[in-house]
């Protein structure tokens, strides 16, 4: 008998069949290593290797006479009956099966069934030689689990040999470039770079065969559609059983979506610094931790530093500001620190040379994930040069208005005189005047008046906001009260109907909002159309502030004259209507000083419009829960 290593079942088996069964157990004893057992159909153990000693752990002994399915637990590929009755039809069966050792671990054999039969033909015993493939299912099972992986991957995992010719394709790459493997394996590697990058590849291959590995490189392939797409790549040789590298694999990962936001944030941010330039906005941050600020080069230079200089500290900033300003910025710092509080301020910061600035600082707190403020990001403006065309304009303005109120003042008298005058002249010269000379007269006299009233009126538009109450809260419906009060003779003349909504409690002058009412009113009684004037003050509540309307049925108002009957002295109608032209720009002037706005709309047929914003007094409305 040959060696066991080089004797194979076949001849094994041919040469047992014609042995007696005594020699058969001879024989058997010889292979030693091999896994053999001779059992029943049933599986009744007769002999048992001492190769199945090794792999399972029982000895001869301990399973002569059990049954070999029960004491293997074998799992079959298919029901026990059914290769049962494969064996009786060709006197063999072979398959894969998976057997339990005595000590509780699973091994996988080839297993190999000869049906032995007696000379009338009836089945006497099974040969069952079993080879031990363990080791290879388990790597099968490694590359099976490599390879779904491989295929789950949303990155494109591709190989090639040292030619550069693919030789394996993922479905990642699939979606990533557009090929399908059938499509794309055998080809050039160089198929998916841009022209301009195929040198690329020659650099990449010559470290792939100095055995190195290329991590994480940024760069561009094509697609099947041609598009380029943004793509990391890692190549890593492929070494055969002697260390030889034989080829590379390359995982090659999607980026152009992160480019693209690289890019837009990058733009971002250029466009954010041009335009933090460009609006001469100073840049800061304080840290809380360390109590330490730092500025940009335009926020040093608004303090009066070189761009270079080192950031002051805060109690140094505090020095510099204003010694009337300093403990307000102090409190909104610290404020915004305790309670997280934004804050927008103006201050003065005094140069070295004892010189002043005005600077605006917004600051904004950034809270960590337990909502502590650690940081506090702001701008600065510097608001000097602003802060000066204002005061110089308030003071013209003061000063146009003193001028205007001391004309209007100081015309009322020669005016008076000028007509009186005329009346008693032409009271004296009654009878001998011409009928011609007394209409001149008459109209010298009417022109007298009309140039009076609009010195009153001026007069009233130059007074209008002087004396106003400090910080005023006024009952609208009182305010609206009192103007019908005033206007009750006129709107019994017009048998005028108005009605109106629940007013509100508004931070304005009293007096303010009543010449703001009595004006609106007045003219939607005096500009009224054959109708008796009906006319609706309606009250809108929004966040801070009340829209107010005065809608009325009167002969409206052209749209192209909507903008200009606000202006002073303006008029649509000049000698239709008793009336000067300054109603209307008064209420602007009112309305705009408490931060509001009045408009009108009209078709210019049936009746005009008039809205106005007014501050809302927001604690006593919310008091007496006016809606
Ligand atoms: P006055 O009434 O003294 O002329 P206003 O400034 O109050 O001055 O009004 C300016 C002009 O706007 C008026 O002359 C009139 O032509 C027009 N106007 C004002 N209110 C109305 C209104 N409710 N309906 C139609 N026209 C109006």
């Amino acid at each position: 008998m040959q060696s066991h290593s080089s004797y194979s079942h076949t001849q094994l088996l041919n040469d047992i069949q014609h042995l007696h069964p005594n020699q058969v157990r001879d024989a058997l004893h010889a292979l030693d290593l091999s896994c053999v057992c001779v059992r029943s159909m049933e599986g009744t153990i007769f002999f048992w290797s001492q190769g199945n000693e090794q792999l399972y752990g029982w000895s001869c002994q301990e399973v002569t006479g059990r049954t070999t399915h029960e004491l293997l637990k074998t799992q079959f590929p298919k029901r026990l009956s059914e290769i049962n009755a494969e064996l009786m039809e060709h006197g063999s069966w072979k398959g894969e099966l998976l057997h339990c050792t005595k000590s509780g671990s699973e091994v996988w054999v080839a297993s190999y069934w000869v049906l032995q039969r007696a000379p009338h033909g009836s089945p006497i015993s099974v040969i069952e030689i079993n080879s031990d493939i363990t080791e290879s299912k388990r790597s099968e099972e490694r590359s099976r689990y490599l390879a779904s992986i491989i295929e789950s991957s949303d990155d494109a995992i591709i190989s090639k040999d040292l030619d550069g010719i693919i030789t394996s394709w993922n479905t990642g790459a699939e979606r990533l470039f557009g090929y399908s493997a059938h499509e794309i394996i055998g080809r050039q590697v160089l198929t998916l770079f841009p022209p301009e990058l195929v040198d690329e590849e020659f650099i990449i291959m010559a470290r792939i065969h100095r055995g190195e590995r290329i991590q994480n490189y940024e760069t561009v392939r094509v697609a099947k559609s041609g598009r380029r797409v943004d793509v990391s790549i890692t190549v890593s040789p492929i070494v055969n059983a002697f260390g030889n590298v034989i080829g590379a694999s390359k995982i090659v990962r999607d980026i152009s979506q992160r480019k693209a936001l690289e890019s837009a944030f990058q733009e971002s941010e250029r466009r954010q610094a041009l335009a933090v330039e460009a609006g001469e906005i100073g840049l800061w941050s304080y840290d809380v931790a360390s109590g330490r600020p730092r500025f940009s080069p335009r926020c040093k230079m608004i303090w009066g530093l070189p761009p270079d200089a080192p950031t002051p500290d805060y109690e140094e900033n505090l020095k510099a500001i204003h010694p009337n300003d300093v403990e307000r910025v102090d409190r909104a710092f610290q404020s915004s620190i305790v309670q997280g509080a934004p804050f927008d301020i103006d201050y003065r910061l005094i140069g070295q040379s004892g010189s002043i600035r005005w600077v605006q600082s917004k600051g904004r707190p950034w809270k960590d994930a337990q909502g502590i403020v650690t940081q506090i990001y702001g701008t600065a403006i510097d608001l000097t040069q602003r802060k000066q065309t204002e005061e110089s304009l308030r003071r013209t303005n003061s000063q146009l208005e003193q001028f205007a109120y001391a004309t209007a003042h100081d015309l009322q008298e020669p005016l008076r005189n000028v007509a009186l005058s005329i009346e008693l002249a032409k009271q004296q010269i009654d009878r001998q005047i011409s009928q011609e000379a007394e209409e001149l007269l008459n109209c010298a006299v009417q022109n007298a008046r009309h140039v009076q009233g609009m010195v009153r009126e001026l007069l009233a538009y130059s007074r209008a906001l002087q004396n106003a109450a400090h910080s005023p809260v006024t009952n609208a419906e009182e305010a609206f009260a009192l103007a019908l009060e005033n206007l009750a003779i006129a709107m019994k003349e017009a048998a005028a109907y108005i009605t109106k909504d629940q007013l509100p409690m508004v931070k304005m002058d009293q007096n303010h909002l009543l010449q703001v009412f009595q004006n609106l009113l007045g003219n939607a009684l005096k500009y009224r159309s054959a109708e008796p004037p009906r006319i609706h003050v309606s009250a809108t509540v929004k966040q801070n502030h009340c829209l107010l309307s005065v809608k009325d049925n009167g002969i409206g108002i052209e749209p192209q004259f909507q903008e200009r009957v606000f202006g002073m002295f303006k008029r649509l109608r000049n000698n239709e209507t008793a009336g000067t032209g300054v109603g209307l720009a008064l209420c602007k002037r009112i309305i705009e000083h408490y931060g509001g706005e009045i408009w009108v709309q009209s078709d210019g047929k049936t009746g005009s419009t008039f809205f106005f914003t007014v501050p809302l007094d927001e604690r006593s409305n919310r008091a007496a829960s006016y809606k």
